[in-house]
């Protein structure tokens, strides 16, 4: 069994409130939401964070990106939305198994703090 929390979630051992999920990325509610809409998309293979899945594997990159603004458009947020990658430490970064926040439903301020 994994000890990464999020491909436990991939495995379908811990519950998530699921909106997508693909053969390669599956995107979930955030437990302690920050916006009205706020989704992590996740890759369903583990990489620790955004340099290592863009390293070794670009094109997933770019599908992950693409995943975050299906998800968007899904959720009904025409008036615009932020895509956020805390990265390592000095980015905020508490799980680490790469994920793209999706926030959306009010006005975002910058900067983010
Ligand atoms: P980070 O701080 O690494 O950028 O974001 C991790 C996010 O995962 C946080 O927003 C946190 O609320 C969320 N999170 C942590 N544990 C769980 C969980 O078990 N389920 C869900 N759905 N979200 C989680
Ligand atoms: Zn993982």
């Amino acid at each position: 069994m994994s000890e990464c929390l999020f491909c436990r979630i991939v495995a379908g051992e811990i519950p998530a409130d699921e909106v997508m999920r693909t053969d390669e990325v599956v995107a979930f509610r955030d437990i302690s939401p920050q916006a009205p809409v706020h989704v992590l998309v996740i890759p369903t293979a583990h990489f620790v964070d955004a340099r290592a899945m863009s390293t070794s594997d670009p094109q997933l990159a770019g599908n992950l990106i693409k995943a975050a603004t299906d998800v968007a458009a899904a959720e009904g947020l025409e008036g615009g939305y932020r895509i956020v990658f805390n990265t390592g430490d000095d980015g905020g970064q508490t799980v680490h198994h790469v994920h793209a926040h999706v926030l959306g439903g009010r006005s975002m301020k910058w900067p983010p703090g």
